[in-house]
């Protein structure tokens, strides 16, 4: 099965948001203009944590330079991602920006076709999977709300950047202890010579 990209039965949409358009673009090597626009992002761009929400502006700035092979496309391409914290699991909103470039030759016969390369659609290029890659690639693994994220109590899950740096817990006590405890915390300030502490604090030095 040929790739769908060279078959004549499956052209590319013009009016696809990521097909561009090369007619105006002389075919004469070191020949380049560019082209700069906003489009809805495709779906399916996400990885564990974080994605590009389907329909959101994905801006463009693409630069298509004419080679001997065909159109040289560099692309800088700026996402929303949205995800969640990998620390407090609160949701994070960030901007990626992606630069990437890639060659679409001319349509060869079938014979020479390059298996990993792109290839022109008679003047059409697809940014689509290029655009898709390089996106994907570029989502954060572990976002963070904010860098120094303190996350959650290991202990209750509370988020610790609203509990404030005084949240803990009291080490959990064996409850056969805990009657002794009590009995020894109550004790103490009789235990003590309380008197010598009098002495101390009632006499000034000199
Ligand atoms: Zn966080
Ligand atoms: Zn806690």
């Amino acid at each position: 099965m040929p790739n769908s990209r060279r078959t004549p039965t499956a052209r590319l949409d013009p009016r696809g948001p990521l097909v561009l358009d090369t007619r105006a673009l002389p075919r004469r090597p070191g020949s380049a203009r560019t082209v700069t626009r906003t489009v809805p992002a495709p779906a399916d761009l996400h990885t564990g944590l974080a994605g590009i929400p389907e329909g959101s502006d994905l801006r463009l700035d693409v630069t298509l330079e004419s080679v001997t092979e065909g159109v040289l496309a560099t692309v800088t391409a700026m996402a929303p991602v949205t995800g969640e914290c990998a620390r407090c699991l609160e949701p994070v909103t960030q901007m990626i920006e992606v630069r990437c470039q890639e060659l679409f030759s001319y349509e060869q016969g079938a014979g020479d076709a390059d298996e990993d390369g792109y290839a022109l659609d008679g003047d059409l290029l697809d940014l689509e999977p290029v655009l898709r890659d390089a996106l994907v690639l570029a989502l954060p693994l572990a976002p963070l709300c904010r860098q120094d994220c303190p996350g959650l109590c290991a202990e209750c899950g509370a988020l610790l950047a609203q509990a404030g740096s005084e949240h803990g817990h009291e080490r959990a006590i064996d409850p056969r202890w805990a009657g002794l405890r009590q009995r020894m915390t109550q004790a103490e300030p009789a235990g003590r010579p309380a008197p010598e502490i009098r002495e101390e604090s009632g006499r000034g030095r000199p």
